[in-house]
């Protein structure tokens, strides 16, 4: 080919989660009928007064560049979310507007990871951890959380972890894929590792904050433990409490110096995030708030549907997620069986190709997410479409031997 492409972009695979949703869409057009539980996103629609906004500003005229951080009218809305509901105050300059939490992520360890640099990442992760450590030139250290410590990580296995190279710890709760979330008690067993090694500084990814179930407290490792405040990288979004997820609006909030570097990494290369979906942003982090409640309670309802139906399906477990919107199904008990058609499954990608071939249904698998024999359901999608789906994984699933 006459354009080379650069040796970097061989460290890093293209994102499954929207490989895997754009191969399912291809399917359903060449007439499959697929059912995709691939989509990592709200199916509900944004709220009302958020579109009310967005129509109103465009009207004004906020159709310009902005400031490369973000709007300050923006920046101060998230100040105050980041005050009313998490008790944690930010000036101005601690806060940064990107497109998506993606690219607050992107622009942190793009900022401050390089070759020797270790980025502590507990699995199953969110697959652009991993990738974007190493596109940046540094070493993902994982850490393996069984389904007996609930996929979360523990004291001792991150105090094991950590090496004079480590940067950064990664946590993300609620959990994609797991659903997990940690207790103030889990949590502050890890801040307290972390304030024995002043130099980790610690990435929360909340961007499921919203979306928990049976009454369950959200608190983050800044709540637990104030004094990582100042090497603490807080990302949040509107994309999945206010079904935004095309708007591309999400945050960051940090030290100072950490998103100064993170805004002038920007301002090469979005310059800022969209002039609109800022405007929209500000309305939905301002309220109302009813709609999120009942998205939730939603979300709730199916997850109970998705992992009883899952439950019936001959050597698959799920447990219950405690949040975010994904079951993350153990399929190891099928490993060894036989298809009707004579293939034999031997790990959870094969798994994937037989629900895709046998069942017309898409599902992702753990590996892809650092925890092999598992499959991740997301059960963001129409009740009746999500019942049919399970139906179709069970019967899959009987039809092995
Ligand atoms: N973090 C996690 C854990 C996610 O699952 C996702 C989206 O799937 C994101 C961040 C990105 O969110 P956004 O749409 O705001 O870029």
């Amino acid at each position: 080919m006459p354009i080379r492409i650069a040796e970097r972009l061989n460290r890093i695979s293209a994102s499954v989660s929207s490989m895997g949703r754009q191969r399912a869409r291809e399917l359903r057009e060449a007439g499959r009928d697929v059912i995709s539980f691939t989509t990592g996103e709200p199916d509900m629609q944004t709220p009302p007064h958020v579109i009310e906004a967005a129509h109103r500003a465009m009207l004004e005229g906020d159709t310009k560049y902005t400031d490369p951080g973000g709007t300050p009218e923006l920046i101060a809305a998230v100040r105050r979310k980041l005050q009313r509901e998490n008790r944690i105050t930010y000036s101005h300059p601690e806060v940064v507007i990107s497109t998506g939490a993606k690219q607050v992520i992107f622009n942190a360890l793009m900022s401050t990871v390089e070759p020797g640099v270790e980025v502590i990442v507990p699995a199953p992760y969110w697959v652009s951890y991993p990738d974007v450590t190493r596109l940046a030139g540094g070493t993902p250290v994982v850490i393996d959380c069984p389904a007996e410590t609930g996929f979360k990580v523990t004291a001792e296995a991150l105090e094991r972890a950590i090496t004079p190279r480590s940067r950064w710890l990664i946590l993300n709760a609620p959990n994609n894929p797991s659903g997990s979330m940690y207790s103030r008690q889990e949590l502050k067993a890890l801040t307290d590792v972390l304030m024995r090694h002043p130099h980790v500084a610690l990435i929360t990814d909340d961007i499921y904050e919203h979306i928990r179930y049976d009454g369950r407290e959200f608190v983050n490792a800044v709540q637990v433990e104030p004094a990582l405040k100042e090497r603490t990288l807080v990302v949040n979004g509107v994309s999945k409490a206010y079904a935004m997820t095309g708007w591309r609006i999400g945050y960051g909030a940090g030290p100072a110096e950490l998103i100064k570097a993170m805004i002038k990494l920007q301002s090469q290369s979005t310059t800022n995030p969209s002039s609109v979906g800022q405007a929209a942003a500000i309305a939905a982090l301002d309220g109302p708030y009813d709609t999120v409640a009942r998205n939730t309670a939603i979300f709730e309802e199916r997850r109970d549907l998705c992992v009883e139906l899952l439950n019936r399906a001959p050597d698959v477990a799920c447990h219950s997620p405690e949040g975010a919107f994904y079951a993350f199904a153990s399929c190891a008990g099928l490993f060894g069986k036989r298809a009707p058609d004579g293939r034999r499954i031997a790990d959870d990608a094969d798994v994937v190709m037989y629900l895709l071939d046998a069942a017309n249904v898409a599902v992702l698998p753990g590996s892809a997410y650092g925890v092999e024999g598992f499959f991740r359901i997301s059960f963001a999608l129409a009740t009746e479409q999500l019942r049919e789906g399970c139906e179709r994984i069970v019967r899959a699933c009987e039809q092995l031997n």
